[in-house]
């Protein structure tokens, strides 16, 4: 057997919510071999809330997770609770994935819900703030994009509302932007309280966490699925594969042909100094979580002490840390020019996991065994509502009733330069950014 892996610890990410977090659930690495019905691979949202899923339709469940519960994705982002894709709307999803892509946006358009709700079902006290999500646009002619998704979210029932100008000015409590839409139904959490907090309802109702546990890699053997690990082994009837834009991370040989079907781009995130009163009675004074029409992201939301978390894209790799706090302080300054002096308190990254179509990716990797990955930086929400839907299907719901439209991993060619260059792509966004359409 292998030597015993490192210690990797969500508090080496130096963010905000390590330092603000109450600890997870004791999770021992695994030793010796398991059993079990199902074996997650990964404990960020997708494969907590599927465990949780399994537990509560009383389906024994091993979940290996190669450093702790949310200390991927689920544990260093925005927490913003965001019910849509980045790029594609309904009408691309559905005309590329007919009826099941309509079972994917029925899904999307509620897991924002689902996922406030089930903090308050388990009460897990994740700072959740259901305040909404605005998307604001950052020229004139972009008030198009708000058109369009008000327009087609409408008609698929989500609850969303086109704002003008002014309407933005009030809700930002900022001149930038030039109206935009929102959806009630989204806001933002404290992500790796929620993540900890699915951690221990998920032990709690049963389900064996094993922390420290990389899979090397997994296969079929006889009509068993068997997940090894440094220390041992799992056997499993059913298989889910939840390790998203970190597959590559922890060993190579995992899923190399999903890791390849995606780039992970680094995403930068920030948290100022706790504002003052005033400032923060102006600054988006109804809470809302806030990204806009850049390519290159502006976002913002507050926590529950009153930071702004924010952050942004930086393209060399020298200093990283000091010209983003720069590049920030000045955009918040021209943002919100009450916000007065900036500190950042915290700066800290993680990989978003990027399609080329900035579509997510499903898959059936054999019987009763399933993945998906390519977040493209908008999952927190989706992650957590796609355990349900995980849970259903390795109890062998039919693909007619499953929110996910399952195609074949196709590995980008030429990955490892791919990757290399497509941060690259940040100066093209600039470029657009700048141009009206
Ligand atoms: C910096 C950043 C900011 C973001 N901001 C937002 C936002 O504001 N709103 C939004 O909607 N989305 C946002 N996202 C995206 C969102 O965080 C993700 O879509 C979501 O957390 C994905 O959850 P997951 O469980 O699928 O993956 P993850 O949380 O990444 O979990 C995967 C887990 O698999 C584990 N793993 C990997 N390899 C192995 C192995 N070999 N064996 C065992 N375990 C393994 C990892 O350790 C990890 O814990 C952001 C992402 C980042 C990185």
């Amino acid at each position: 057997m292998a030597s015993a892996p490192e210690k990797v610890s969500v508090a080496d990410h130096g963010s905000i919510w390590s330092a603000s977090t109450p600890g997870g659930p004791v999770c021992p690495p695994l030793a010796g071999a398991a059993t079990t019905d199902t074996v997650v691979i990964g404990a960020g949202f997708t494969g907590l809330s599927t465990a949780l899923s399994l537990r509560k339709a009383g389906i024994d469940v091993v979940v290996v997770e190669a450093a702790e519960p949310g200390w991927g994705a689920s544990g260093r982002n925005n927490g913003q609770v965001i019910p849509t894709l980045s790029r594609p709307d309904p009408d691309d999803i559905e005309a590329r994935h007919g009826e099941a892509g309509e079972r994917f946006v029925a899904l999307l358009r509620d897991c924002a819900a689902t996922l406030f709700d089930m903090a308050r079902e388990y009460g897990i006290d994740a700072e959740a703030e259901q305040t909404g999500w605005v998307q604001p646009v950052h020229t004139p002619g972009r008030i198009r994009i708000s058109e369009r998704r008000v327009a087609q979210w409408s008609k698929r029932g989500a609850p969303v509302e086109l704002l003008d100008r002014a309407q933005v000015r009030s809700m930002l409590g900022s001149e930038a932007w030039h109206g935009g839409f929102w959806n009630r139904t989204g806001g933002h959490i404290n992500p790796l309280a929620l993540a900890r907090g699915l951690a221990h309802a998920a032990v709690l109702a049963g389900a064996r966490i094993h922390g420290q546990t990389p899979a090397l890699d997994y296969s079929r053997q006889g009509d068993r699925w068997v997940v090894r690990t440094p220390s041992g082994e799992v056997r499993a009837r059913a298989l889910v594969l939840a390790t998203n834009a970190y597959t590559g991370e922890f060993s190579a040989s995992l899923a190399p042909r999903i890791a390849r079907e995606l780039v992970p781009i680094l995403s930068w995130q920030m948290a100022t100094q706790v504002l003052s009163d005033d400032v923060r009675a102006s600054v988006i004074p109804g809470r809302q979580a806030m990204s806009d029409t850049h390519g290159d992201l502006y976002f913002a939301r507050f926590d529950a002490r009153n930071r702004l978390i924010t952050g942004g894209a930086i393209l060399a790799p020298f200093d990283r840390r000091e010209r983003l706090k720069r590049m920030i302080a000045e955009r918040l300054g021209r943002l919100w020019p009450q916000i007065g002096e900036v500190r950042f308190d915290h700066v800290w990254n993680g990989y978003v996991g990027m399609t080329d179509d900035f579509m997510p990716r499903f898959h059936r990797l054999g019987p009763d065994a399933f993945a998906w990955a390519g977040c493209n930086g908008r999952a927190v929400g989706l992650a957590v509502a796609l355990g349900a839907e995980f849970a259903k299907a390795v109890q062998g719901v039919p693909d007619r009733e499953l929110a996910m439209p399952f195609t074949e991993p196709a590995p980008l060619p030429l990955h490892a330069v791919v990757r290399r260059v497509a941060p690259l792509m940040l100066l093209r966004y600039r470029r657009l950014d700048r141009a009206e359409i």
